[in-house]
């Protein structure tokens, strides 16, 4: 990456990442579900997963959606933000040129364009913190919650291999936690694997060069996916639709002038509304393979460098001059790995090997796309409005010509970065699959009265962000509980 670094940021309060993500509102491709079910994950498909999304659902657009796939009265706020620059609705109209439908991407056919939903209410984030666990806390007495503690260890009885109970460290001090019925892990695509090896459950090989006895050998941390793209394919704007920074006071007082309801740039994501799925040339289906998103950012430092321009903004999201396209790569075969740092596999950070581009269709895949993007340029939207691609070749792939093939897999493989979907390291499968951690009640193999809900089970990525499938995932395993235990 010709020394940058890619940025895997996760979210560390209450609400975890939900509550430091984009907030967009997408649930996937309903093939992705039936081919979780396919792959002997049974309960796992569209049809059965989808009164899950809704059962989560509180639509505030009903107007606009299909009641077969929307429903209000759940405790996350679904909401298109109450702003909306225009920006945002020239990217649509210019998917829309290029012929795309507009679609609910959550609803019947996810190919087209749209301005995306958000996980918001009046235009302000609602984490699954603020949507599941405020209502409830200190007012359920079944409800222990336990800040600032870091767990390090599951506790597993060796003779029994039953979860007993965690260990974590508060205030210095270590401390442990029994479980009545049984332990579930949600700490996420890059800590569950970890907990898990640490407890001693992952691949014997592993974890003996470690010193940890192991429990039961699966092969935890493997399967490792991610929406792959890059930071580095720039587009500028002209004076007519760039936000800039002089707005500020103003949109301040906007944001808190009628409350509880927020408005202006500043309760919004901006351009990252704006949302296409289109099938590349490379799709063997009828079923998207990029989806595009739209990172607002200023143009100068952008060029300059896109990586620490993106990882160093401190201006709301509504501000920009320019844009980084985002074209994601929805169906990975690449398949990374996560791994014990071994000088301190408690504390230190786990090691990760995403092996991004390791099957080199991915790479093709991600070029197709590329190119469709550029093709906006020609839109009548992008053209009104002077919009236009920066074509002056980025540090370290000036030696290939903007535009062909060599130029593209430069920038995909020199400015790498993801959106931030680490998904699969725990997988979901039948005992038949060697790679399997857990089956399709989310229970691990060769221990008892452990479970791991989180978005580390998804077999195979989804076609869209994580949140939601990851909200989804959890009612499902509360109603396998409760099947269990009530
Ligand atoms: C910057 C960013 C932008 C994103 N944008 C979007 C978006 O717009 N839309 C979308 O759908 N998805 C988005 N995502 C992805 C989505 O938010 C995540 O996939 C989803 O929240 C994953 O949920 P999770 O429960 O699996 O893990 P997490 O949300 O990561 O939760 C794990 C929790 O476990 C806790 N934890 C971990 N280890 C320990 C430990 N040892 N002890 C105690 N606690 C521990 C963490 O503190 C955290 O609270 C984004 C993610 C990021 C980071």
């Amino acid at each position: 990456m010709k020394g940058h670094i890619c940025h895997w940021t996760r979210g560390k309060s209450m609400g975890g990442s939900s509550a430091v993500n984009y907030m967009v509102y997408m649930r996937g491709n309903k093939a992705d579900y039936d081919g979780w079910a396919a792959a002997g994950n049974s309960g796992w498909s569209y049809r059965e997963v989808l009164p899950y999304f809704k059962k989560a659902e509180n639509n505030r657009n009903l107007e606009v959606y299909d009641k077969k796939y929307h429903s209000e009265g759940g405790p996350l706020n679904v909401e298109r933000f109450p702003y909306i620059d225009n920006n945002v609705l020239m990217l649509v109209q210019a998917f829309r040129d290029r012929g795309l439908p507009v679609t609910d991407f959550n609803g019947e056919n996810q190919l087209g364009t749209d301005i995306a939903q958000s996980t918001s209410l009046h235009g302000k984030r609602l984490s699954v913190n603020a949507a599941y666990i405020r209502p409830i806390r200190h007012i359920r007495s079944n409800l222990k919650i336990i800040t600032k503690a870091y767990v390090t260890k599951i506790i597993i009885n060796p003779i029994t291999k039953a979860a007993v109970g965690v260990e974590y460290i508060k205030d210095g001090a270590l401390l442990t936690a029994y479980a009545s019925k049984e332990v579930i892990s949600s700490a996420g695509a890059i800590n569950s694997p970890k907990l898990l090896m640490l407890s001693g459950v992952g691949p014997t090989e592993h974890l003996t060069k470690q010193n940890i006895t192991v429990l039961s050998n699966l092969s935890v941390g493997h399967n490792l996916q991610d929406h792959v793209t890059t930071n580095a394919l720039l587009i500028a704007l002209t004076n007519k639709t760039a936000v800039d920074g002089p707005q500020l006071l103003n949109n301040i007082y906007e944001y808190y002038k009628q409350p509880p309801h927020k408005n202006g740039s500043l309760a919004s994501t901006s351009t990252l509304n704006a949302v296409a799925f289109i099938n590349t040339n490379l799709s063997k289906q009828d079923l998207p393979d990029i989806q595009f998103h739209f990172d607002g950012r200023n143009i100068e430092e952008l060029y300059a460098d896109p990586p620490s321009s993106i990882a160093s903004n401190i201006f709301p999201l509504g501000y920009y001059t320019g844009l980084s396209v985002k074209p994601l790569l929805l169906v990975p075969k690449s398949r990374g790995y996560i791994m014990l740092n071994h000088t301190d596999p408690v504390y230190g950070p786990p090691l990760i090997y995403p092996r991004f581009f390791t099957e080199r269709e991915d790479l093709e895949v991600l070029i197709s796309g590329i190119k469709y993007a550029t093709t906006l340029e020609d839109t009548p939207a992008f053209i009104e409005n002077g919009a236009y691609f920066v074509k002056v070749p980025i540090s370290g792939c000036e030696s290939f010509n903007w535009g062909t093939n060599e130029y593209f897999s430069c920038l995909l493989t020199h400015y790498t970065t993801t959106i931030f979907h680490p998904a699969g390291t725990c997988k979901m499968g039948p005992s038949s699959d060697t790679e399997a951690v857990v089956d399709a009640r989310l229970r691990v193999y060769g221990v008892n009265k452990l479970r791991v809900v989180d978005c580390s089970i998804m077999p195979q990525i989804i076609r869209g962000n994580l949140n939601a499938p990851t909200i989804m995932i959890a009612e499902k395993a509360a109603d396998l509980l409760k099947e269990e235990y009530c």
